[in-house]
């Protein structure tokens, strides 16, 4: 099936930003979008949102660090949809810091968001695609990975380990079951930065978002871009950041 119109779509991380902006783009084309995150009230704007304007959506909660709220979401998503077409793998946390500052909780949650939980999405989602005959898997890295700068190590460093993990699956699955993309945003405007506990750092991190961040719906256009090829056509990785970002 090529088009996004008639697809199931699982979105990680679809509380807000570019999860949010996702679900409703893609439920316009006419998918049927499952919402997953922590926040369910937030969740559940979305899913009324979608709604109303006459779209497909339902909301699961799950914390991505968990195993089996992966695949609860993925179960839940078959049983109310009939199948699986894509799961997009975008929860993350930014924390950033030099590395001398020792953060090591914040290291931590970003190795347990950004690479365990996408490896766990992968976990459930694969055996769902490898079942029907077809699937895609789409993350959500960042252009940190592609663009070592200070502060940002174990941050880039989570993203850049699942574009390795994305890039290896790829390769080992070329039997045309299964598609795979990684999307590197540049700065998007989001919450994702009121999070740093350091002020200095946050208002710093803040101010460039600001100044230069683009609208999460831009992603979620290039994700629908990839989503809606034909199933023959890989989008391997999309990079978008502002124009004036360096
Ligand atoms: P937001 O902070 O708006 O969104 C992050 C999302 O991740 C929220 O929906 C949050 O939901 C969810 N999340 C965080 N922790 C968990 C968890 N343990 N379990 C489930 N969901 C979780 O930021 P963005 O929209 O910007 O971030 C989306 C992705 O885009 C991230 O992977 C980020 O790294 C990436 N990115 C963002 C860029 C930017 O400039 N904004 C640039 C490049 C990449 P909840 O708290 O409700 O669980």
């Amino acid at each position: 099936m090529s088009g996004v119109d008639g697809k199931v779509v699982v979105i990680t991380g679809a509380s807000s930003g570019i999860g949010a902006a996702t679900a409703a783009e893609l439920a316009g084309r006419g998918a049927a979008v499952v919402l997953g995150a922590r926040r369910v009230d937030r969740l559940a704007a979305t899913v009324t949102r979608i709604r109303e304007a006459g779209g497909r959506a339902e909301l699961h909660p799950v914390d991505v660090t968990a195993r089996g709220d992966l695949e609860a979401l993925v179960a839940f998503a078959v049983e109310r949809f009939g199948r699986l077409d894509v799961l997009v793998g975008n929860a993350g946390v930014a924390r950033i810091a030099p590395v001398a500052d020792l953060d090591v909780a914040d290291w931590d949650a970003m190795i347990d968001v950004n690479l365990r939980g996408v490896l766990y999405g992968i976990a459930a989602a694969l055996p769902v695609f490898r079942g029907q005959g077809f699937g895609h898997l789409v993350t959500v890295v960042s252009t940190s990975g592609l663009k070592i700068v200070p502060t940002q190590a174990v941050y880039a460093g989570t993203k850049n380990a699942v574009r390795t993990v994305m890039e290896a699956l790829r390769q080992e699955s070329t039997d045309g079951v299964l598609r795979t993309t990684s999307v590197s945003p540049g700065y998007v405007r989001t919450e994702l930065l009121d999070h740093i506990d350091d002020p200095a750092q946050r208002s710093q991190a803040q101010e460039a978002m600001a100044a230069l961040g683009i609208e999460p719906e831009a992603v979620a256009r290039a994700i629908a871009f990839a989503i809606e090829q034909p199933e023959d056509v890989e989008i391997g990785d999309i990079t978008l950041r502002p124009t004036r970002q360096g």
